[in-house]
């Protein structure tokens, strides 16, 4: 398993010798809800934790390809309708999995959409749909599961965040906002579940090799990500609960060691591992079919009126 190469070999001596002592809960018969289950990254995770004889519940807005690739899992998954900017559709969603398969022993809130435009360019109804799905749906999810994981004191809550939740990458602002959002409303949840028996995780992978990323590179020297190798990071999670999990593993070191570089050495490794280019030299023709399956359905949201000249403010205050 790509997991087990990752880990525990990629953490430091004492995170590795306190995993080592915890005991291992196995996914068999465990009941796993996964948002944007059908494709990508989710999916990968639903082969991976239905391997493992869990029941695995995927939610998609793309219903048809979610239940067709739930007939494809073993230990009875099933594949369902879910739209997770819709709070009733989401409680309907979670309803119906604890009807069908049981109480929802792990939520994975893994639905998200990526806008690779200038911070200027990007259209307001875009910046509105990545808010409300990568972060709006991520509170809805917890919210919806955590009070009946209290009450039965277990449960645990994965949050897909990115490793654009540490770092800021331009061409991509407000998914940074979003992913960075994730990383900080599962740090501060997690303060508050800590001894109610519920874990909560956050999930960082690096730029991985799903349709999301069609157009981009990875940077100079670096690989994409195979969605198998953040399926295989999720399920070690879910059988030995950490809190933050980068994929691949080493990318934890390299950002604790670059935040207490000077701003000036960051700026030169961005420019070395290009990652400056990650998402401004994009292959729109590559994108275009990516674009419009993750805009699609969408309100048209009026755009904000443009500032008002400052100077034209003075002179119409002097002359009223
Ligand atoms: P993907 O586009 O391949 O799959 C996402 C799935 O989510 C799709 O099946 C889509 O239909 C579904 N979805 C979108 N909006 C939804 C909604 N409102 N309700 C329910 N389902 C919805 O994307 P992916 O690469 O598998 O990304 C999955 C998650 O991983 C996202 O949160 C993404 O931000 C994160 N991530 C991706 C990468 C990457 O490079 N691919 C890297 C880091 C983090």
């Amino acid at each position: 398993m790509v997991h087990d190469r990752l880990a525990p070999d990629s953490l430091p001596p004492v995170a590795r010798s306190r995993r080592s002592r915890q005991t291992r809960r196995p996914l068999s018969r465990r009941v796993v809800a996964i948002t944007g289950g059908a494709r990508g990254l989710g999916l990968a995770m639903a082969e991976a934790i239905s391997a493992r004889g869990a029941h695995v519940a995927l939610g998609d807005l793309d219903a048809d390809l979610a239940a067709a690739e739930a007939a494809k899992l073993p230990s009875g998954a099933i594949g369902l309708s879910l739209d997770v900017t819709d709070p009733r559709s989401f409680k309907t969603f979670i309803e119906t999995v604890e009807e069908r398969l049981g109480p929802v022993d792990a939520l994975v809130n893994n639905a998200g959409i990526m806008v690779c435009e200038p911070f200027l360019d990007e259209p307001e109804s875009l910046t509105r749909r990545q808010i409300e799905i990568n972060v709006h749906g991520v509170i809805t999810g917890m919210r919806l599961v955590i009070p009946g994981m209290q009450r039965r004191r277990t449960g645990h809550v994965i949050n897909i965040a990115s490793a654009a939740g540490k770092v800021g990458v331009a061409g991509e602002a407000v998914y940074v906002a979003t992913k960075h959002a994730v990383v900080g409303l599962s740090e501060a949840v997690r303060y508050e579940l800590l001894g109610t028996g519920v874990e909560l995780s956050v999930v960082m992978p690096g730029l991985a090799n799903t349709e999301l990323a069609s157009g981009m590179s990875a940077g100079r020297g670096v690989k994409l990500v195979e969605p198998e190798e953040v399926a295989a990071a999720v399920v070690g999670t879910l059988e030995q609960p950490r809190f933050e999990v980068y994929v691949p593993g080493s990318l934890g070191p390299l950002f604790r060691f670059a935040a207490v570089l000077p701003r000036s050495a960051r700026d030169l490794m961005n420019r070395m591992f290009q990652t400056d280019q990650i998402a401004t030299k994009v292959d729109k023709t590559a994108r275009a079919m990516y674009a419009a399956r993750a805009s699609s359905g969408m309100p048209p949201v009026d755009p904000p009126p443009p500032p008002s000249d400052p100077e034209q403010r003075v002179m119409e205050t002097e002359a009223s």
